[in-house]
């Protein structure tokens, strides 16, 4: 191999690289972007705050006063 060819073939596999990197991550954004409401809701019984949080947390801390609370449901 050539000088060239080496530097060539090293910026090829730098920029395919890259590429499948961009892929990979408008991928993920493009899986996650469809559903933006999968946070649960949850109402504080203390002050009534509503607020979000992990849809994987069963009970959360409400911001304001700082009781558990358990997932609203409408
Ligand atoms: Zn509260």
């Amino acid at each position: 191999m050539r000088l060239d060819q080496i530097i060539l073939f090293y910026l090829f596999s730098l920029l395919a690289g890259l590429f499948f990197v961009v892929l990979y991550y408008r991928f993920r954004r493009k899986k996650l972007e469809p559903e933006p409401s999968e946070d649960r809701v949850f109402r504080c019984s203390g002050c009534g705050y509503v607020y979000t949080d992990d849809s994987d947390v069963v009970f959360s801390k409400c911001p304001q006063c700082m009781k558990m609370n358990e997932e609203f449901r409408f």
